[in-house]
């Protein structure tokens, strides 16, 4: 079967120009003029662009109790309705756990639900002399990039000397270290000083977070890894100190990578101080920050000091453990420290982006392909067959209707919770036909899509 999409404007990392784009069974066949297939799609007026590529995701994963809410299938629905077609996942390390069986664990969570193509991130949280000597086989794997965190301390954090063994692994064997950078330790005094205080709210979560402690494990990890002569992408980063130390060490040419996600350049600290509970909707970490960080960051993914960006949906409902729904923010009512940590927002970054962004003068529409899909594609191994529109590649394509409008509301999205950070907010430009493979996924409002029909994407060592 093949499929013409007929004179639309392709849109990559590079170049904007009008041709057609010939898919053939999975991939993209050719791009010119005047071609033919078995099928035609008039994209006349529409942007036609590479499928969008979230590197942070958190789909039915078990944090503090619960689950996010969002699994493989309901995860990825959403996510194509918003234009992405491929995602990387964290699979966490249990205590005692090996790679190989973590893994195993999060392909089990996929099997049978996935609709886009996606892949994961190891989240190391226990390495030991075992898993040391199993790290090198992540390559095998196919999952090339390796997360520590340095927050969530007594759950999730490792120290230095484990971050940095790990980065030296990294080094030898072409894998690529991810880091949460916020100093844990320092967050659990502040956390701990804060409740005997008597202070329990949402805004609490961000004042014992302050963004000094997220530039300290940024400038840390970084020097670090300098020191193991690995790589290094910094997760999330959401304040000027941090996004200094990421310009500082690229300045000297160390290769330092970041990334931002959505909802930083759209809320402050002063979001978790909504009346009663509400601020605990925008509770995730690192927390939001200022104005001023906001502007910092718009500049430095504008300037390429920030490379991608994503979501870091990991979608807790506000009203959790009724009606069927696992347990969610209402947990840590009386206890800001026990709110589930994260936001939905697979679903938005494509369109807030674009209209924010692009149509808000931010950046050209050639850098928000850049940012959402080209790159996230080539820092974790998946370019070209992902990230871009050329002939070869994987026909994952989202035709672009950029005069279409809505406004985002949660009586409305397809991920599962019961609150949208964006409510309310009117975007300009919309996803209008969304492929995945030469799949068509969505049409319009339609869900065309599959469940099982996503594959798991073997990614390649970590190369610059
Ligand atoms: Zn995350």
């Amino acid at each position: 079967m093949r499929t013409v999409i007929k004179g639309g404007t392709v849109v990559t990392a590079s170049d904007t120009y009008t041709a057609d784009v010939l898919i053939d069974d999975e991939q993209i066949a050719a791009i010119g003029q005047n071609l033919a297939g078995d099928m035609t799609i008039d994209a006349n007026g529409m942007y036609v662009i590479p499928g969008g590529i979230d590197v942070h995701t958190h789909l039915d994963m078990p944090f503090g109790g619960t689950t996010s809410s969002d699994n493989f299938f309901t995860g990825h629905q959403a996510a194509a309705f918003g234009g992405t077609t491929t995602h990387i996942d964290f699979a966490i390390q249990g205590k005692g756990m090996s790679l190989k069986e973590t893994l195993d664990a999060w392909h089990g969570r996929a099997r049978g639900k996935a609709v886009i193509d996606y892949g994961f991130h190891i989240a190391i949280t226990d390495l030991n002399e075992a898993v040391m000597e199993e790290l090198p086989y992540c390559i095998d794997y196919g999952t090339t990039s390796v997360k520590l965190f340095m927050a969530y301390k007594g759950a999730l954090m490792v120290d230095d000397e484990t971050l940095f063994r790990a980065m030296q692994q990294a080094a030898k064997h072409g894998f690529l270290i991810c880091v949460h950078a916020e100093n844990g330790d320092a967050i659990d005094v502040l956390i701990r000083q804060a409740l005997e205080a008597g202070h329990t709210e949402p805004k609490y979560h961000a004042l014992t977070r302050p963004p000094e402690l997220e530039a300290e494990a940024t400038y840390r990890a970084i020097r670090l890894s300098e020191v193991a002569g690995s790589p290094l992408y910094v997760v999330h980063l959401t304040n000027a100190g941090a996004l200094e130390a990421v310009q500082l060490a690229r300045g000297r040419g160390a290769p330092i990578y970041a990334e931002t996600c959505v909802q930083y350049f759209f809320f402050t600290k002063d979001d978790l101080d909504r009346p009663g509970f509400e601020g605990a909707k925008w509770v995730c970490s690192p927390p939001y920050r200022e104005v001023s960080d906001q502007q910092a960051l718009w500049k430095g993914v504008a300037d390429n000091s920030l490379q991608v960006i994503s979501t870091d949906h990991c979608p807790f409902w506000y009203e959790g453990g009724i009606d069927g729904r696992p347990a969610g923010k209402e947990l840590g009512k009386g206890n800001f420290a026990k709110i589930p940590n994260g936001c939905p927002g697979i679903e938005d970054r494509m369109k807030v982006l674009y209209t924010a962004g692009v149509r808000g003068g931010k950046f050209s529409i050639n850098r928000w392909v850049e940012l959402c899909c080209t790159n996230p594609a080539r820092l974790f191994g998946m370019y070209p067959k992902k990230g871009v529109i050329a002939p070869g590649s994987d026909a994952d394509i989202v035709i672009w209707n950029p005069e279409a409008t809505a406004t985002i509301s949660a009586a409305t999205q397809h991920m599962t919770t019961d609150y949208n950070l964006y409510e309310g907010m009117e975007v300009v430009g919309l996803p209008q036909m969304v492929f995945s493979r030469g799949r068509l996924l969505v049409d319009g409002d339609t869900w065309k899509g599959e469940a099982g029909s996503g594959v798991f994407v073997h990614r390649k060592p970590f190369k610059v």
